[in-house]
């Protein structure tokens, strides 16, 4: 998504709301070069669901770099790469459900360790010591204890 004013291609979402009855998602944009806002309309379907970082950036749901990322926490653990296309088939399908088109970044990851848990501990603690922020060594602690 282009800035019209300067032609950077890094945006970030300022507000969405469904348009056209829900077939289109307006989105309001602010270049994250020169500030300027702008108004996409984004058909359903033909674009995918917008993930928001922390920082307020965002970008694309990525399902390749989801899977890089199962692959690693998965490694040498018992999960069949089956397993890890249905487990992202699944996170689409919720995706795809979503009114407005977008998920925070930690929602998401929230979203695949929901998912990893019961299919493996080790691939799980992997994966949520990626995409949590620990503040302290405690909290991590704790984070385990909760699985255990
Ligand atoms: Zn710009």
């Amino acid at each position: 998504m282009l800035c019209p004013a300067c032609g950077h291609p890094e945006s970030k979402v300022v507000d969405s709301r469904p348009a056209d009855d829900g077939a289109a998602i307006r989105r309001r944009r602010e270049c994250l070069s020169c500030g300027h806002r702008f108004t996409t309309y984004e058909r359903r379907g033909e674009n995918p669901v917008i993930v928001i970082k922390s920082d307020g950036s965002s970008e694309a749901f990525d399902r390749q770099k989801l899977m890089r990322g199962l692959l690693s926490a998965c490694a040498k653990r018992p999960v069949t790469p089956h397993q890890m296309e249905s487990l992202i088939n699944g996170i689409e399908n919720d995706l795809s459900a979503s009114p407005r088109g977008e998920i925070r970044s930690k929602d998401l990851g929230d979203m695949v360790m929901a998912r990893l848990a019961p299919l493996d501990d080790v691939a799980y603690i992997r994966f949520m010591s990626v995409y949590k922020d620990f503040q302290s060594v405690e909290e991590f602690a704790e984070a385990l204890n909760d699985i255990s």
